[in-house]
């Protein structure tokens, strides 16, 4: 197994099985991620017995970067997994620190119709440790640690539940990468039935939907997943998720022109947000090559910004990163493949 996919506590279990000591899982994460050795023969203070078991069981991997671009604010990695499959991964520079954006499948089957990854389909999940090698090869690559972590890059993460949540164990646990659990995001389509099991998730990570519309017309034309799971459901799942949890949760909302950007969509938000402990995100669309859907204007943006504060719900508009270097949504992979 691939060291980079196992939690800590799956690897205090692995030596109590073996009968060795529970401990040495402390020292192996501390190799592994604070020091980020990638080898066993340097884990200097682990027993030559623990390290010849441990390398009949784990190897060390990671991904390959294949691409990188760069502007001022903003890094995009192309990386290449083993079996010549591409994801992305974008790195942010903001002035609360660094961020960034993972992908959790190869492709995406949800098929929203603005977005570049679903056009090229899922061909799989992603491995826990391929969601872990991103995370260690961008910190190697800028020699900085990164403060946030969204999953937001392609995929559905809720369609690749288990691995995910392994991942967020990983990066989140005390003995490692110890990325706090704040100051990780998970995004999601709206699949209702994973939002309730991450409800009794026990780490305080936020959860952003994508909700994109105020009403089931507009939403069913843009996303598929709501004819599986309509936006009540959604409002129902969510309402019982900071009930449990007291969270506040963010939905996105990408503007796109003369679609879902009028003033009554605005009007038609406000009251269906209205007591629920959130704020919105206006998201201004990435426009690309192969999709027809165009961004809207500033100054729609703007009046929508105004209507949803005058309604007393929380907004912020997304700052845009990347545009220029095809850093955005998906398109590096698409780029590379030329399809
Ligand atoms: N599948 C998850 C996470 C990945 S998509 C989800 O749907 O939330 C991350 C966010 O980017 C989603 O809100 C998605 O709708 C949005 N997105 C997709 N294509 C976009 C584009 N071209 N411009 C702006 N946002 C986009």
């Amino acid at each position: 197994m691939n060291i980079y996919g196992i939690t800590f506590e799956e690897l205090e279990k692995y030596f109590i099985e073996k009968n060795d000591k529970k401990f040495k899982a402390t020292q192996v994460f501390d190799w592994v991620y604070r020091k980020r050795i990638n080898n066993f023969d340097e884990m200097r203070n682990v027993s030559k017995d623990t390290i010849n078991t441990m390398k009949e069981d784990f190897y060390f991997d990671k991904l390959e970067i294949i691409q990188r671009q760069e502007d001022v604010d903003v890094a995009k990695y192309l990386f290449k997994l083993k079996d010549g499959e591409k994801v992305e991964a974008v790195v942010m520079y903001h002035d609360y620190g660094t961020s960034i954006c993972i992908s959790t499948q190869v492709g995406c089957n949800m098929g929203c119709k603005f977005c570049e990854s679903g056009r090229l389909k899922k061909v799989r999940n992603l491995e826990t440790y391929e969601m872990v090698s991103q995370i260690l090869m961008v910190e190697e690559d800028i020699e900085k640690r990164l403060s946030h972590i969204v999953l937001m890059g392609i995929g559905e993460p809720f369609d690749n539940y288990e691995n995910v949540i392994k991942f967020i164990d990983i990066v989140n646990s005390d003995k490692g990468i110890a990325i706090g659990s704040r100051h990780i995001t998970v995004s999601t389509c709206g699949i209702v039935p994973k939002i309730r099991e991450f409800t009794n998730y026990d780490k305080q990570v936020n959860l952003a939907i994508s909700l994109h519309a105020p009403n089931n017309e507009i939403r069913n034309s843009i996303m598929n997943i709501n004819k599986a799971y309509p936006i009540e459901e959604i409002i129902k799942a969510i309402k019982d998720y900071i009930a449990k949890t007291n969270r506040r949760v963010t939905f996105e909302y990408i503007m796109l022109k003369g679609v879902n950007d009028s003033e009554s969509c605005a009007l038609e938000l406000s009251k269906l947000l209205r007591g629920i402990n959130c704020y919105v995100n206006l998201i201004p669309y990435n426009e690309t090559s192969h999709i027809e859907y165009k961004k809207s204007s500033q100054d729609t943006i703007m009046k929508f910004y105004d209507i949803l504060k005058k309604n007393n719900i929380g907004v912020t508009i997304r700052r845009e990163f990347g545009s220029k270097v095809n850093a955005a949504c998906g398109q590096l992979r698409s780029h590379y493949e030329e399809v």
